[in-house]
């Protein structure tokens, strides 16, 4: 579904991606760790066609990000962000932030389609005369998480999706994303700092640190500690305690 072949992404002099390669399976869940600052954002902007000064090969599905037009691509993968809050614009209400990629794309019914979209995740047809700030962070991630399943695409992208949530609602969209990527047969890359979120959430994982790969693990072998690295294996042990816990 993914193929990114030696891929590098530069911000001036700074290279926040070095030699990226990454291939994720059709229906698979895959995760991306590591400290802040090692590129992780960066690799998911850069497949989204938000950063300009890259080199290498980046395919979706039979998308050339390089070549294809952008308005091809947002059919087939679509990224969530860490903050629904800096993700949905305050003046819009949910029924608009929901409708407007469709709207732009003049994907017919775009109503009724919102309609089903707040329904698949959770909340209710009224829910689209509210506007951001009349929802909880919860509501606020499931919306832009409907607005990312618009255009039905066939991948998600997702940023720390549920870093800036509090812990008791952090599981309830785990388990909707999970939901979700069975009942529509999506493809996940997941980012997160949090093994156990990973752990939850993914087949197999890729390990950052200063804009490289340090390893690539299967959830098996994370949940073992059967890891390559010093580097993983001090990740792991700083979170094995809640490792265990999920
Ligand atoms: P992560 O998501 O793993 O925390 P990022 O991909 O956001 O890391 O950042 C990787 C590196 O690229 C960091 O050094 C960061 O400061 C830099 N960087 C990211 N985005 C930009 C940008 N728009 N302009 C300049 N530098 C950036
Ligand atoms: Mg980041």
């Amino acid at each position: 579904m993914i193929r990114i072949d030696d891929l590098t992404v530069r911000f001036g002099s700074a290279i926040a991606v070095d030699g990226f390669n990454l291939q994720v399976a059709v229906g698979e869940s895959f995760g991306l760790v590591g400290e802040s600052g090692s590129g992780k954002s960066t690799v998911l902007r850069t497949v989204m066609g938000l950063n300009r000064d890259w080199s290498g090969d980046i395919r979706i599905s039979d998308i050339d990000v390089r070549k294809d037009r952008r308005q091809d691509l947002v059919h087939i993968a679509q990224m969530v962000f860490q903050d629904p809050y800096a993700s949905l614009h305050p003046r819009y209400t949910i029924g608009e932030a929901i409708a407007e990629p469709m709207r732009i794309n003049r994907i017919p019914d775009a109503s009724g389609r919102t309609i089903e979209l707040l329904e698949m995740i959770g909340l209710t047809a009224e829910h689209r005369f509210r506007f951001p700030h009349e929802l909880s962070g919860g509501q606020r991630q499931r919306v832009a998480i409907a607005r990312a399943l618009s255009l039905s695409p066939r991948v998600l992208l997702l940023d720390e999706p549920t870093s800036a949530l509090d812990v008791s609602v952090q599981a309830e969209i785990l388990n909707l994303l999970n939901r979700l990527r069975r009942e529509l047969n999506l493809t996940f890359v997941i980012v997160s700092h949090d093994l156990a979120v990973i752990s939850y959430m993914c087949d197999r994982l890729m390990v950052m640190q200063n804009a490289r790969s340090v390893e690539t693990l299967t959830r098996e072998q994370l949940r073992a500690g059967d890891m390559q690295s010093d580097y993983t294996r001090t990740l792991f042990k700083a979170s094995h305690r809640h490792l265990k816990t999920v």
